[in-house]
């Protein structure tokens, strides 16, 4: 996997060039952030922290990540629409929130949340009314994934008013080491809400082309692959929004209220302006302040009919309080095309990937799909439950014995959630035999050929380090009622990390943006 400028890595004075004109082509490309300091306004921005030098990936295994996109895209777009299976998956996660409810204040959402609990949640989860008894009123327990499934709940019991859907996600790999040296693709996880740095990936390639070019590697740098993840996202969007069938109609970016990444939005939204359709950027904030439905449950906000709304925030628990719940309730009820819609963004939590590689769940998500599921089967980690029981007995003991094997994932999205190592032992040998693991799963950890390269970031001295890279596919889909109308693979994001950083991506400061170089 070596990449043939292994001769020019430990030349100080060319890095050292290379490294300034690698800046600058950063600068004039545009791959631009937004400061710490001054988050919310352009005046002044840095260059997205991005590697001085292409990382090298296998070129089989960067066509398998390809090759396999569709199949994912019709996986997440299945999980959505299967109720029970959603239901089966998270009933554990969201049976618990129910518990939570005692100490609520509002007693009026209170009855509200019993009734359902007791017509709905534990007759579809099995339990019964003894799990709500008071020796579990006090677990911490895991109140996102529940909520957003009671609102699934609650839109699916109104009927649903949408009927065309898109979906973006991202599959991201790790190119895992085997014994005998040989990489395997192996998926890290699903991004189906939000997935970030389609934009801000297209321009890296000319930056690094640059780079290679400074450093006398012009036949290599012509060999990097274009690569632009923001048109196929807008085809996407653009593709749902005409589906939707309102000339006037706007596309909705729902951002957060910090937008540093505003650059990689921007490419996505540059595509729908060229395409002569309207973008609105708004948060949470301003959809329960001002956006209401009509009768037939057409979203307007402002007196602006949205045609399609594009979820760039709402995938943590800290981008929530009340009034952000019942703004994301009101768009989950509207007509207009959310993405995701909300069943899409459980489809992507942990707890559904780690189902997904039980025996027989695949084939049953996709029947007759033999094919598709032995591609998207042959990207599988080992994942384990750690529900109660003997099979959550057994993996956690074995875990606790040898915690260098494994990663223990909470259902969260982000960076920065995952345990490892010692600290993954002593979690779960205090959590081992009590329900709060079951709102974790376990995974196998990847162990990647670690390469040297530079990370290149705002005030940071240069230095070499060993870093590991995790390939991301971007993957795009639109349904109209049963009928998939589009379903493409749309580029890629490579993202490389020092290896002294079990976790954390672009956007948590860790990792930072590269381009692949195949070998
Ligand atoms: P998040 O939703 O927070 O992005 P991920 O599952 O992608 O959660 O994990 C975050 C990071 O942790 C990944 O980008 C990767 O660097 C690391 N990681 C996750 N799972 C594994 C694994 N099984 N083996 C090795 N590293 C992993
Ligand atoms: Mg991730």
């Amino acid at each position: 996997m070596a990449a043939p400028w292994e001769d020019v890595l430990r030349n100080e004075p060319a890095i050292q060039e290379a490294a300034s004109v690698a800046v600058d082509a950063a600068l004039l490309e545009g791959v631009l952030m937004r400061t710490e300091g001054e988050p919310n306004a352009s005046d002044v921005v840095n260059y997205a922290p991005f590697t001085l030098l292409p990382s090298a990936v296998p070129s089989v295994l960067f066509e398998q990540a390809y090759a396999v996109q569709q199949d994912f895209n019709l996986l997440v777009d299945a999980i959505s629409q299967n109720r029970e299976f959603l239901e089966h998956t998270l009933a554990s996660h969201a049976g618990k929130v129910t518990h939570k409810l005692w100490v609520l204040e509002d007693w009026s959402a209170l009855a509200r949340e019993l009734c359902w609990i007791y017509l709905r949640l534990l007759p579809c989860a099995g339990a019964t009314i003894t799990d709500c008894g008071p020796h579990n009123l006090t677990i911490k327990v895991d109140d996102f994934t529940a909520r957003l499934f009671r609102i699934h709940m609650q839109v699916l019991e109104e009927g649903l008013a949408q009927s065309v859907f898109l979906g973006i996600n991202r599959s991201d790999y790790m190119f895992d080491c085997g014994v005998d040296g040989t990489p395997a693709l192996k998926q890290i996880e699903i991004n189906t809400i939000a997935a970030s740095f389609g934009g801000l990936t297209s321009r890296t390639a000319a930056v690094h082309g640059r780079v290679l070019k400074v450093l006398g590697k012009s036949k290599e740098a012509s060999r990097l692959l274009p690569n632009n993840p923001s048109i196929g996202l807008a085809l996407g969007i653009a593709k749902a929004w005409e589906l939707y069938g309102s000339q006037s109609a706007v596309v909705m970016f729902l951002v957060e209220e910090v937008q540093r990444n505003i650059f990689d939005q921007r490419c996505v939204e540059n595509e729908l302006w060229n395409r002569n359709i309207r973008v609105i950027r708004k948060r949470f904030r301003d959809v329960f302040e001002k956006g209401s439905l009509d009768d037939a449950k057409r979203l307007y906000m402002d007196g602006q009919e949205v045609a399609v709304v594009y979820y760039r925030e709402g995938y943590v628990p800290t981008n929530y309080d009340q009034q952000n719940w019942e703004a994301r309730l009101l768009l989950e009820r509207s007509r207009a095309v959310k993405c995701p819609d909300i069943a899409t963004q459980l489809a992507g939590t942990k707890k559904v990937q780690q189902e997904l590689s039980r025996p027989g769940t695949l084939e049953r998500l996709l029947p007759g799909r033999a094919e598709a599921v032995a591609r998207i089967r042959a990207t599988f980690a080992g994942l384990y439950s750690l529900d109660m029981g003997e099979e959550g007995d057994k993996i956690a003991a074995t875990a606790i014995a040898d915690p260098d094997r494994f990663v223990l994932k909470p259902q969260r999205e982000g960076g920065g959630n995952n345990l490892y190592g010692e600290e993954l032992r002593q979690v779960l040998e205090k959590i081992r035999d009590s329900p709060e693991r079951t709102s974790y799963i376990l995974m196998d950890k990847i162990k990647p050929q670690p390469a040297i390269n530079y990370l290149l970031r705002a005030h940071s001295p240069l230095q070499a380090s060993e870093c590991i890279s995790e390939l991301g596919i971007f993957g795009v889909y639109v349904r109209q009622g049963k009928e998939m109308v589009m379903n493409k693979a749309a580029g890629h994001l490579l993202r490389t990390k020092a290896i002294e950083h079990a976790d954390g991506g672009v956007a948590a400061g860790v990792a930072v943006l590269d381009t692949p170089y195949l070998v």
